[in-house]
């Protein structure tokens, strides 16, 4: 195997805390980390919050020496804070500020509008990079797999959450909202959201950044309920206690339970007390709350269930959804303590005319590398994608973020994941089995991207398109008014 002559193992320590190079080069402090006497080049691919984590951690190494070229297929950088935090969360996304401080640093070069698979490969990466990390999310979603799924105005959150943050991808998608009841499946953050989204008024909506055209159609929408629907009771309910919270203080919508449903089995009022968790007290309370409250006449109504699971969606003569049958569940406990939803024999049906399943995001395969079609991610220990079948020589593939664990956690749980993944890339740096690349130079690299990217969007670039974006919003007291991507592509002068 060939080594890097100068980002090199070490192979003996001739005083505490010095090392030497195979050629006996002397090259630096070991005590806590190796500094090498060139810089370490690594390639990370997808600019969300893991991937920006992770150019943070190593480019802040102890002794430098990191160089990180941090890549993105779509102009826009920060992934699921511009495309997945609902756009009257504006106060999450400012977490975006630690991201440009991280992209200021030296060593740290962004490369915007390139394809991974397309414009680049792993071939080209295993050139000129002596690490690879992916960090590249759960695209997808998972399904339901209940007859019907598939009707017209069945549709997977992940896509109307997209659609309506504006990602280049999914602004061309249309929304049936000229109906009255509506079901989100599923009790995360995500089916809040939406649930929260398709309650909030058009003035609560022309404050944020949400894309345009789904400020137009949200507010000729005709709904009037909505149902947020969990297949197990309040305690399990995925979504976090402000954001329970959130939901019994919107403008627009009264929010409902049934007292039946909010009121805890045996098995949750145990789960519940074994928890000793104040926090999840509080959000089972808050939901109880919502079964005896009065309506106060506002628009619309949001309806919490618990303890049902869709069966199936019912279609008209032209294939749209006009129903869903559920199936009410009790919990079971599982011989590992989980309580699990189980169908009583009982079926209601629920007229609903518009469906989005929110049942969770799913990772999707990249080119030559390797993926677990079970888990939805990239197999790996600690970070160290774990497929000995990679078809880069000398492996040295790494992932961090949704992609490595799946889709759980908050945006800042992203951190201590990626400082794992940073700690291998380093670990294994210091323990020599980085392989040396042919071509480890950054100018190559730009010059391949220049040669194969018409419109290669560097960091300053989209901080260009950023200010427009920004500038756009003031006049109508926005924070931003997000562009198309052929219009960023057109202000960069990329036609
Ligand atoms: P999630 O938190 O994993 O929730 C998925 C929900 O789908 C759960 O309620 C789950 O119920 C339900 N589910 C799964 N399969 C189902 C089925 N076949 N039928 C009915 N229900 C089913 O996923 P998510 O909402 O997509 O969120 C992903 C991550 O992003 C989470 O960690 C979330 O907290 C985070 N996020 C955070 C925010 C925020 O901080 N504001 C916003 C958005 C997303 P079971 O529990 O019974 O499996």
């Amino acid at each position: 195997m060939t080594r890097h002559p100068q980002v090199a193992p070490v192979v003996c320590s001739s005083q505490p805390g010095e090392a030497l190079a195979p050629d006996g080069q002397l090259i630096g402090d070991t005590s806590g980390t190796v500094r090498p006497a060139g810089p370490l080049r690594v390639a990370i691919v997808g600019a969300g919050p893991a991937g920006f984590f992770l150019a943070e951690r190593l480019l802040g190494r102890e002794g430098g020496g990191v160089e990180v070229d941090l890549y993105e297929r779509l102009p826009a950088p920060y992934g699921l804070v511009r495309f997945g935090v609902a756009p009257d969360h504006e106060k999450i996304k400012s977490v975006t500020r630690s991201f440009d401080a991280v992209a200021r640093r030296p060593g740290f070069r962004y490369f915007g509008n390139v394809d991974f698979g397309g414009d680049v490969t792993l071939a080209d990466f295993a050139r000129h990079y002596h690490q690879v990390c992916f960090t590249t999310g759960a695209q997808t979603d998972r399904k339901m797999g209940i007859p019907g799924e598939d009707l017209l105005r069945s549709h997977p959150a992940t896509e109307f959450v997209a659609w309506y943050n504006g990602h280049p991808r999914f602004r061309h998608l249309t929304f049936d909202l000229d109906v009255e009841r509506v079901a989100v499946v599923g009790v995360g953050n995500v089916a809040v959201d939406v649930a929260r989204m398709l309650c909030r008024t058009p003035e609560e909506l022309a404050t944020t950044d949400v894309a345009d055209y789904a400020l137009e159609a949200l507010r000729r929408s005709r709904i009037k309920e909505v149902y947020l629907l969990g297949r197990r009771g309040p305690v399990q309910a995925a979504f976090t206690t402000p954001e329970a919270k959130e939901l019994g203080e919107l403008d627009g919508a009264d929010v409902t339970a049934r007292p039946d449903e909010v009121a805890l089995d045996p098995w949750s009022q145990a789960e519940l007390m074994r928890a000793q968790d104040r926090t999840l007290a509080k959000k089972v309370e808050l939901l109880r709350g919502f079964s005896t409250r009065a309506r106060a006449g506002k628009p619309r109504l949001l309806t919490l269930r618990f303890l049902v699971s869709p069966v199936e969606l019912h279609g008209d003569a032209s294939g749209r959804v006009v129903g869903m049958r559920l199936v009410r569940n009790a919990l079971l406990k599982e011989k590992n303590g989980a309580l699990r939803a189980a169908p009583m024999g009982w079926y209601e049906e629920l007229p609903v005319e518009l469906v989005f399943r929110s049942v969770g995001y799913r990772g999707v395969p990249l080119p030559g590398v390797p993926f677990d079609e079970t888990r939805g991610i990239i197999p790996n220990v600690r970070g160290r994608v774990s497929n000995p079948q990679s078809p880069i020589p000398n492996p040295r593939l790494y992932v961090a973020g949704w992609i490595k664990r799946g889709p759980s956690g908050v945006i800042g749980t992203n951190k201590p994941d990626a400082a794992e993944t940073a700690e291998a890339m380093l670990e294994d740096l210091g323990s020599g089995a980085v392989p040396q690349p042919p071509e480890p130079s950054a100018e190559a690299v730009e010059r391949l991207l220049r040669e194969r990217v018409p419109c290669l969007i560097t960091f300053d670039d989209w901080k260009k398109l950023d200010a427009l974006e920004s500038e756009r919003g003031k006049a109508g007291g926005r924070p931003r008014v997000k562009m198309e991507e052929a219009e960023m592509l057109r202000k960069l002068g990329c036609e």
